[in-house]
């Protein structure tokens, strides 16, 4: 007969952190040929791709391959992103992809381990361990309900040195999320504690059985370590086109370019609609996109008066707004409805690239006391607008979808944020 209560179901499992070896070639792997699922936001701020030296992608079934890119060791089980030892030093944020409540969180472990140093924290323990023990690069949970059938009495190890794992609320479609080799005393969050999407749960590092900082970030599907590829081929969406535009005229070629690079959508009929206007709301989040920022469920809690928190737009805006890229009205309203001005889209767009303010322009209808006359000089720089008149800005006009796609296709492309996919 079985005793069932003299066993208690062991789960030992050195979750295989595999190393990001940080070179060139692997830079150039990293391509928007995937993005992820709407229900989790990015660990990182993207836009950091430039400082991002490294990425792997998951290897679940263990061929060595990935369709969205390189995989550096088959079989590994997360998304491996890596930085430079600079960016670690200043601090790059690590946020929660998704809802839900603290799981675990183990900090204080040495945070360069690299292949050249032998800091005890940085070994693999040289016994199995057991619950609730920690040693070298790996940390234990004690004994609890953690069993992947939901049974009782399971505890985890994992090599990742610092670490997060954060169980999603039931609506989310994954069971929970987990983040490694955090650096030493970055960790912002504990056991037991409700977090939102994209609030800062800590800072990439080199703890664990890491080579070099970087984020291990892995998504469980179903249940307890249950690790997953949740990377989406953006091709897979992309099989119409965008029938309406023509790639051969600027605007076609803009807007299926920044389509490829998952900056803007279509509509459910598949189209661009390049003539109809851009409300203020759609030009936020465009721009958002094309920098690729970590959105979160951002609330606005009464800031504007026309901001619901269940509107679609709200968390586009609310990040806007504290990223100090945009502003609402002196009356408390945002209008995110409203068709964009061209001036309060030349400031959107300087805000949320980082371009220089108050280059010189030659527009004959903007004067120095203009509000926007700071902003004007991009649109010359960067020839926004190639269908207006030659030194004629039309501040208050409103910007079409085949405007705002050669606008941000431009400075993208001039400030080389497009990911190579080839
Ligand atoms: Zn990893």
């Amino acid at each position: 007969m079985k005793k069932r209560f003299i066993l208690p179901l062991f789960t030992l499992s050195f979750v295989l952190c595999l190393l990001c070896i940080h070179t060139i070639l692997y830079a150039q792997d990293f391509s928007r040929k995937c993005e992820l699922p709407d229900s989790l936001s990015s660990p990182l701020d993207f836009f950091h791709t430039k400082i991002f030296s490294s990425w792997s992608f998951p290897d679940i079934d263990k061929d060595g391959q990935s369709p969205c890119g390189y995989v550096y060791s088959a079989g590994h089980e997360g998304t491996d992103i890596g930085i430079k030892r600079k960016e670690m030093k200043d601090g790059v944020n690590v946020y929660a992809a998704a809802d839900g409540v603290v799981l675990w969180a183990f900090d204080g472990k040495y945070d360069r381990c690299g292949s050249t140093n032998d800091h005890p924290d940085c070994a693999d323990p040289k016994r199995k361990l057991s619950a609730n023990l920690n040693e070298g690069n790996t940390v234990c949970t004690g004994y609890g309900p953690y069993c992947k059938d939901g049974g009782q009495g399971c505890y985890w190890c994992f090599a990742g040195g610092n670490l997060v794992v954060i169980k999603h609320d039931a609506s989310n479609q994954y069971f929970a999320t987990r983040y490694d080799h955090l650096k030493k005393d970055s960790i912002t969050v504990k056991p037991g504690q409700r977090v939102s999407a994209g609030e800062k749960i800590g800072e990439v590092g080199s703890s664990g059985r890491s080579t070099g900082p970087h984020l291990h970030f892995e998504v469980w599907g179903k249940t307890f370590y249950d690790p997953i590829d949740m990377w989406k081929p953006i091709a897979q969406r992309n099989s119409k086109f965008f029938p309406d535009t023509d790639s051969r005229t600027v605007e076609g070629k803009a807007a299926r370019k920044l389509r490829e690079q998952g900056v803007i959508g279509g509509f459910a009929d598949g189209g661009f609609h390049g003539d109809e206007l851009v409300t203020r709301a759609q030009a936020m989040k465009f721009l958002l996109r094309g920098r690729d920022f970590a959105i979160g469920n951002l609330k606005n809690n009464g800031k504007y008066s026309d901001l619901p928190n269940t509107a679609w737009f709200t968390k586009y805006i609310m990040k806007a707004v504290n990223k100090g890229f945009v502003q609402g009205y002196s009356d408390g309203s945002f209008h995110p409805d409203d068709p964009v001005l061209t001036a309060d889209f030349l400031k959107m767009l300087t805000k949320t690239f980082a371009l220089r303010e108050d280059l010189p322009h030659g527009y004959t209808d903007v004067t120095e006391d203009d509000w926007f006359d700071r902003y004007a000089g991009v649109a010359q720089k960067y020839r926004l607008f190639p269908h207006r008149k030659n030194f004629v800005l039309e501040p208050q006009k409103k910007l079409t979808r085949n405007e705002m796609a050669v606008a941000i296709y431009q400075v993208m492309k001039l400030e080389d944020f497009f990911i190579d996919n080839n």
